[in-house]
Formats: structure tokens, sequence, C-alpha cells
């Protein structure tokens, strides 16, 4: 076997051991092989990094730095991962089996999250209240503090810049700690900075397990800001933990969102968007469009053309380019998921098509199910994977009480050609974003998160700016009468 590559912690611009030097495993989920180590966080290291992160905000220049040149500094971090572009999506490929293209648009999402924050904060302008006393007040948005940042193996890159890009944009400083099962694409991005010449602190990696080094991130009173994205389970423990010390939380957590197609809908677009919606990513986006409703008159036709095209899709190894669905990013996940289609079928439904490989891969084949009962686990319950449970419904009003029969609430998406129905609908769907004839696409300024157990708070634009700032009235007598 060929050397293992090593992701160390980035702490105070340095790339280091554990200090005990424990490591952990780093698996390919395609060749089902260890492809690196890792560091192994201990409290103590999260502790140095808090330590680094703290006197980084406190005494270094980095908050206290003009905003044109602070978004000048992440425009050089963001032209460096532009410039590991297929480093950086290799990384992710071979860390969770992701398609390479699919890591190759991530990448350049997440290097649009850093140039876009950086601009948001330089260009932001407060507000002026004038005050008939003779007085005017302005309000500022100064840093927040250190903030912990804590992210999900599912879009290992992207989902850390979400956090670190708007963190740092407003001046704070800030600790990342990203999955243990993919901690290769971030540490980069931690030397990355380091190469475009980030002061010692501004941003520290933290490889390692949710707890000790995850939990010693958001419980430490020298943290002032925690960000974190992953399950709803996760989330309780964040807000728990982070409540004990009084910092803010924002949670995006875990979604089951609802693909409603009526009647009227204009139907290759509608198969199209909700192939992509649950089987892209082999299904591990929160985003998910897991629970499918068609419209009775058309039931039988469209899941016909579902399953076609699920059928159609290239299932392989990631760095074959016509690979367009892969295995599922660890063998946890993959007996996770392959269980929740286990049960579906001990609980009565139709596996259309799909279902585990059966072949020693981790591959859950697309998968369609329908004939569910309502409160089934499979049908309620947040899978993650390639699977996709279906109903068919006959009005409006009982679509709308389906879609919004969940304790999620991250997103829904609805096809139709009727305009006003698209209003309708969409007013009345409990989730954070509704698309209609579409899926995924998003303007960075616009409020992202989610309702119920799909998290707390919003980020995006001035959302971001609301949490990672500390805002502030300065009141002013102009007139004194
Ligand atoms: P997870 O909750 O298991 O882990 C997420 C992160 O939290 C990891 O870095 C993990 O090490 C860390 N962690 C675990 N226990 C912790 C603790 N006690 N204290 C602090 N940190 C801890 O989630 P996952 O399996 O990595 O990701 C999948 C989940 O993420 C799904 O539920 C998915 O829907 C959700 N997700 C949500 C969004 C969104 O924007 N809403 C985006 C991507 C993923």
């Amino acid at each position: 076997m060929s050397e293992l590559q090593f992701f160390g912690h980035i702490i105070d611009n340095e790339e280091v051991e554990s200090i005990d030097g424990k490591r952990f495993d780093v698996w390919n989920p395609w060749t089902r092989e260890v492809w690196a180590q890792a560091a192994e966080a201990s409290e103590k290291d999260a502790e140095r990094a808090i330590e680094s992160a703290r006197r980084a905000f406190d005494e270094g220049p980095w908050p206290r730095m003009g905003r044109a040149e602070r978004a000048k500094a992440i425009h050089r971090l963001a032209d460096l991962m532009e410039e590991r572009a297929d480093d950086l999506a290799r990384m992710d490929s071979t860390n969770m089996a992701k398609p390479f293209e699919q890591a190759k648009h991530d990448v350049a999402r997440s290097v649009w999250n850093f140039r876009f924050f950086a601009d948001h904060q330089r260009d932001a302008v407060g507000e002026v209240y004038p005050m008939d006393s003779g007085h005017h007040t302005y309000s500022e948005f100064g840093p927040a503090g250190v903030v912990a940042a804590i992210s999900p193996w599912n879009f290992p890159l992207m989902m850390a810049s979400w956090k670190i890009a708007p963190a740092i944009a407003w001046g704070n400083t800030c600790i990342i700690k990203p999955s243990e099962d993919t901690p290769a694409s971030v540490t980069l991005l931690g030397r990355l900075a380091v190469e475009a010449g980030f002061p010692p602190g501004v941003l520290n990696v933290v490889n390692g397990f949710g707890a000790p080094a995850g939990a010693t991130l958001t419980g430490d009173d020298r943290v002032d800001r925690v960000t974190f994205t992953g399950s709803s389970t996760t989330g309780r423990y964040v807000m728990a933990s982070a409540a004990t010390h009084l910092a803010p939380v924002s949670l995006e957590l875990g979604g089951k969102g609802a693909n409603i197609v009526f009647e009227d809908a204009d139907i290759d677009n509608a198969i199209h968007w909700a192939v992509e919606a649950i089987f892209r990513n082999a299904g591990q986006i929160c985003l998910a469009g897991s629970r499918l409703f068609v419209h009775s008159s058309l039931y039988e036709s469209f899941m016909e053309r579902f399953v076609t095209a699920a059928e159609a899709l290239t299932i392989g190894d990631p760095f074959d380019p016509a690979t367009t669905f892969s295995s599922l990013a660890s063998k946890r996940h993959f007996d996770k998921v392959a269980s929740y289609v286990e049960s579906a079928r001990e609980l009565g439904g139709t596996i259309r098509t799909g279902g585990v490989a059966e072949d020693g891969t981790w591959v859950v084949r697309p998968t369609i199910i329908d004939g569910l009962a309502l409160d089934a686990a499979p049908y309620c319950e947040e899978i993650f994977g390639p699977v996709c449970v279906v109903n068919s419904f006959d009005t409006e009003e009982e679509v709308v009480h389906l879609a919004n029969d969940t304790r999620y609430g991250l997103n829904a998406m609805l096809f139709t050609e009727n305009l006003s129905r698209a209003h309708r609908v969409a007013s009345k769907l409990r989730a954070g974003t509704v698309w209609v004839n579409c899926f995924f696409i998003r303007d960075l300024r616009t409020p992202f998160g989610g309702v119920g157990d799909s998290g707390v708070g919003r980020e995006g634009g001035n959302f971001s700016r609301e949490f990672f700032t500390e805002p502030k009235a300065v009141v002013m007598q102009i007139d004194r009468g």
C-alpha cells in the first residue's frame, strides 16, 4: 500500500499532531480502504485552538483591519482555492465517493461563498435613525469574537466554507471542526489560508470526533458563537452545550423535503428535478426531495418514468467521468440506509426499484418505494440516502397537509404551471425554502435555514451578518436646542 496521507490540526498557522500523538483512519468508501490518517483531537487540542483564536481576536490584526483589506485577504484565499480546485475536489471524492464532477461543482460554490461574504461585508452599510429629539442613532456591526463551526460529511468543503466565510469576513476568528469522516479538504483549506497570508489564529482546523473535540469547542466560554450543521439529534446537544455559556447558536439540521407534482406540471421538468433532488450525492443532501407526492391522475405514468430515470443513472467509481451515482459515504452510513430499506420492505412497502447492491460495495442503488403507511419510520424519518418514498394525492388541501405533516421543515418543492396555485401553495408550506419548478438553486443573499427539527436561525447575506456580529446602536446628540 502506498504511504498514507496525513491531515493534522491547523493551529496558529502550524500544522500539528495531537498533543498525545493520537491519529484516526480516514476511509475511501468506494475502494473500502484506508487512504489517510488525521490527528485526533483531545480536549487539550481543542483548547489550544480556542486559545489561538481568542488571542487572534483579542490582540491580532484581523478584527481591526479595514474591511477592504480583509476582503482582499479572503479573495486571495479564494484564488488559491481555484488554483487547487482539482485537489480539493479529489479529496472530497476520495473521502466520501462523491462523483468528481459534483465535487468540482461544490468547490466552485465554496469559492463563491468566500467571494460573496468578502464583498458583502466590504460593501455593507449600517442604518441611520433620525430622532425628533435632536439626536440621531446609527447602527454598527462589529465582530462577535471567536466562532466555533462544526460541519458534516455530505458536502465537506462546501458546508464548512458556508460557515467559515461569513465568520471571518465579519472580522471574527474561527475554529472549524470538520466531520471525522471527511477531514481532508477542510485541512487543505486551512493550509491554503496560511499560504494566503492570514494572520495566525484566524482560521484554525481541529480534526477529531464529536466528543471530545466538538463538544469542547461548543462548551467553552471563550467561544462567542456556535454554528453547526449536522443531524437534529446532535443539534440538541450542541444547543444545550452552547447554552451553558449563553453563546448564540445557528443550527442547520436534517430534513425530509416534500416534493409535490401537480396534475398540470411540466412532467419532463418534474422528472428531471425529482431525480436530482433525491439521487444527487446519493441522496446525502439535507435538502433532498425524499417524500414525493404525485397527483393521482398521473401517478402510474409518472412512476414508470421516474423508475426508468432512476435506473438510467450510472453507478460506479466517483472518478469515472461516466459515473453519476456512487457508494454511500461510510460503512456506518451504508448500514443505516440499508436498514431503512429493509424496514420499508418489512412494513409492506413496495420497492419499485433499487435496494442494497449486495455486491460487497457500500452502494444502495437509487431506490423508489411506495405503499408505506404515513407513520412508517422510512416515511417519517430522515434516511439521508438515495431512498424516495412516494404517495399520491387528490386535492391541493390534502397535499399541503401531507407535506406539512412532519417535524422537519427545511425545504419543499412544487411543480405546477398554474401561477396562482404556485404562490398559494408556496406560502402554505412550512419550510425554510420552497422551490417552484426547480431545485437547489439559491441566491446567497436570501435566508437559508429550517423550521422545527430542521434548525434554528437563518444564514445567508444579512442573516449571517446578524449572527456573526454584535450590532451596536450609537446615539448622538446633533442639536442642543
Ligand atoms: P452529525 O450530527 O453526526 O455530525 C455533524 C458534526 O457534528 C460532525 O462534525 C460531528 O463530529 C459533530 N458532533 C457530533 N457530536 C457532537 C457533539 N456532541 N458536540 C459537538 N459536535 C458534535 O451529522 P452528520 O452525519 O455528519 O451529517 C448528516 C446530517 O447533517 C443530516 O441530518 C443532514 O440533514 C444534516 N445536514 C444539514 C444541512 C443543512 O443545511 N440543514 C446541510 C448538510 C447536512
